[in-house]
C-alpha cells in the first residue's frame, strides 16, 4: 500500500485494563478479534491509514501496554496526542467509573483541545451489562466526548470510533488546531507537503504579488 497520506495522528487508547483496549487496536488493524491464546508481546503501537472526507490520514496509535495495571501511565505515553479512545466495559461499572480520572489526565497531560471518544466496549455482552447507553452518553455529553458502544469481538463500531475521532480532528484542522504548533499530535504527510510547497514555488516562478 501507498505510504502517501495528507497528515499523521497520534492517538491514544486509554481506560481501565481489561476493558479491551489491545483487542479494539487489534481489531482495527488487523480486522480480528486477538484471542487470548495469542499471548505475544504487548503490542505496544499499531498505524494504519484511513480516508476521510478525501484525505488519507495516517493514525499513529499508542496502546498503554500494561502500564496501567501499575497505574503509571507516563507523561510521555500521552505527550502531543490529537485523539484518543477512552475505553470502558459495558459490563463493569467499576471501568466506566474510573472514567473521570482518566479523562483529567488526557486532558492535562496531552493537550486541552485532544478530541475524545467515549467507547462502552464489550457490546456483544449485553446479558452482562452493568452500564446502559442512556447513562454513558449523559456522560459522553456532559464531558464534550463523541460515544459509540463497540465490540472488539464483533468487530461493531470499532473502525467507525477511529474514523470519527479522525474527522473530528480534520474539522478542527480548519478552525483552532494549528498542525504546525509543537504538540498537537498532527503533522502534514508528504501529499499535504508536496500541495502547499507547490503553490509557492510556482508563485515565485511566475513573480506575481498578489498581496494573500
Ligand atoms: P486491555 O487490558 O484493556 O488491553 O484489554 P484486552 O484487550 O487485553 O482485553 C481484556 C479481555 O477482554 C480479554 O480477555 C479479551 O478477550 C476480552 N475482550 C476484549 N474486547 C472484547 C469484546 O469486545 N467482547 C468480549 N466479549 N470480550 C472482549
Ligand atoms: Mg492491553
Amino acid at each position: 500500500m501507498s505510504e502517501t497520506y495528507d497528515f499523521l495522528f497520534k492517538f491514544l487508547v486509554i481506560g481501565n485494563a481489561g476493558t479491551g483496549k489491545s483487542c479494539l487496536l487489534h481489531q482495527f488493524i488487523e480486522k480480528k478479534f486477538k484471542d487470548d491464546s495469542n499471548h505475544t508481546i504487548g503490542v505496544e503501537f499499531g498505524s494504519k491509514i484511513i480516508n476521510v472526507v478525501n484525505k488519507f490520514v495516517k493514525l499513529q496509535i499508542w496502546d498503554t501496554a500494561g502500564q496501567e495495571r501499575f497505574r503509571s501511565v507516563t507523561r510521555s505515553y500521552y505527550r502531543g496526542a490529537a485523539g484518543a479512545l477512552l475505553v470502558y466495559d459495558i459490563t463493569s461499572r467499576e471501568t466506566y467509573n474510573a472514567l473521570t480520572n482518566w479523562l483529567t489526565d488526557a486532558r492535562m497531560l496531552a493537550s486541552q483541545n485532544i478530541v475524545i471518544i467515549l467507547c462502552g466496549n464489550k457490546k456483544d455482552l449485553d446479558a452482562d451489562r452493568e452500564v446502559t447507553f442512556l447513562e454513558a452518553s449523559r456522560f459522553a455529553q456532559e464531558n464534550e466526548l463523541m460515544f459509540l458502544e463497540t465490540s472488539a469481538l464483533t468487530g461493531e463500531n470499532v473502525e467507525e470510533a477511529f474514523v470519527q475521532c479522525a474527522r473530528k480532528i480534520l474539522n478542527k484542522i480548519d478552525s483552532e488546531l494549528d498542525p504546525e504548533r509543537m504538540g498537537s499530535g498532527i503533522q502534514y504527510g508528504d501529499a499535504t507537503l508536496r500541495q502547499l510547497r507547490s503553490p509557492r514555488r510556482a508563485q515565485a516562478q511566475s513573480a506575481q504579488e498578489c498581496g494573500c
